[in-house]
C-alpha cells in the first residue's frame, strides 16, 4: 500500500522510492507530452517562467499521466503551477473544445470540470488569479467562492458567465452543493485539488470536506491533488479518503 509506503518515507525523513521522475525542468519541454500550447505559452510568453522548480518538476510529469498526488514541500516553492497545470491540462484532454476562447460563451455554472479548496479566502483569491493568467489564451471560465462574502453576488456571476474551475473555501462550496437552488454542479469533474491540506484540516474543516466529497459524482475517475507543507497523521487520513489509494504518487522535495 503506497499510502503506508509515503507514511514510513515522511516518517523517515527519506526521499521516497518516485525521485527518479522529473527529468523534464524546462516548460517548453512539456509540449512533448502533449500539453496544450495555450497553456504553455501563458506560463513562457505571458507569466515568463522557463524553469521549473523541484516540486513542480517532480510532481507535473505523474500528475499529466492522471495520477493522483500527495505533494509535500515548503511554502514558497511553487506548488500553485504545480498542481493548476496538470488540473487545467486535464480539463482540456477530457474536452477539447475548453481549450480555445469560443468555450466561455457556452461555460454553465452546474458542469464545472475542476475544483480547487484552499483553507482561506486570501489563499483561494490568490490561486483563482495564477488560474486566470494561466488560462487567459484557452476558454476555461475560472470563479472563486469563498466565505465572507455576498453569496448571492457570486452566485449571480457565476450563472451569468458559467464556471468551468472554481477555486473555494470547503465551507462556501460544501453551502452551495447543499443548497438545491445555487446552480453549482459538478457531474464531469475531472479533477480535484486539496491545497493546503493540512491548514485546512487545523481550521476544522474535515466535516466540510466529507461533505463535499459526498456531493461530487462516484461514477467517473477523477484525479485527486493533495498538497501540504506537512503530512501529519489527519493529513494521511484524509489522502486515503480522498485520492485512489492503489495508484498515486508521492512527491516531496527536501529544502
Ligand atoms: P507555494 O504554494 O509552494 O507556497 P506559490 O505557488 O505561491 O508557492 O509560488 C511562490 C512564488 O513563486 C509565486 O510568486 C509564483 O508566481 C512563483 N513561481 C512559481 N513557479 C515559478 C517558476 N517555475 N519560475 C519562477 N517563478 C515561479
Ligand atoms: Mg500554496
Amino acid at each position: 500500500n503506497r499510502l503506508y509506503s509515503a507514511d514510513a518515507a515522511v516518517a523517515e525523513s527519506k526521499v521516497p522510492e518516485n525521485d527518479a521522475v522529473g527529468e523534464i525542468s524546462s516548460f517548453q519541454d512539456l509540449e512533448t507530452l502533449g500539453v496544450h500550447r495555450n497553456l504553455l505559452d501563458a506560463i513562457t510568453q505571458d507569466m515568463r517562467y522557463d524553469t521549473m522548480t523541484p516540486v513542480q518538476a517532480k510532481a507535473i510529469n505523474p500528475a499529466l499521466k492522471g495520477t493522483d498526488i500527495v505533494a509535500q514541500a515548503k511554502t514558497g516553492t511553487g506548488k500553485t503551477l504545480a498542481f493548476l497545470l496538470p488540473l487545467l491540462q486535464r480539463m482540456i484532454e477530457e474536452d477539447p473544445t475548453l481549450a480555445t476562447r469560443k468555450a466561455s460563451r457556452s461555460a454553465r455554472s452546474d458542469d464545472i470540470r475542476g475544483i480547487v479548496l484552499s483553507p482561506t479566502r486570501e489563499l483561494a483569491e490568490q490561486i483563482a488569479t495564477e488560474a486566470k493568467r494561466l488560462c487567459r489564451r484557452t476558454g476555461l471560465v475560472v470563479q472563486s467562492a469563498v466565505g465572507g462574502t455576498q453569496k448571492s453576488a457570486m452566485l449571480r456571476q457565476t450563472q451569468r458567465q458559467g464556471c468551468h474551475l472554481l477555486v473555494a473555501t470547503p465551507g462556501r462550496l460544501n453551502d452551495l452543493l447543499e443548497d438545491p437552488n445555487s446552480g453549482i454542479d459538478a457531474p464531469k469533474l475531472a479533477a480535484l485539488v486539496l491545497d493546503e491540506a493540512d491548514r485546512m484540516l487545523d481550521v476544522g474543516f474535515e466535516k466540510e470536506l466529507n461533505s463535499i466529497q459526498s456531493y461530487l459524482p462516484k461514477d467517473k475517475v477523477r484525479q485527486t491533488m493533495l498538497v501540504s507543507a506537512t503530512i501529519p497523521d489527519n493529513v494521511i487520513q484524509l489522502a486515503r479518503q480522498m485520492v485512489r489509494p492503489h495508484d498515486f504518487e508521492f512527491v516531496q522535495t527536501i529544502p
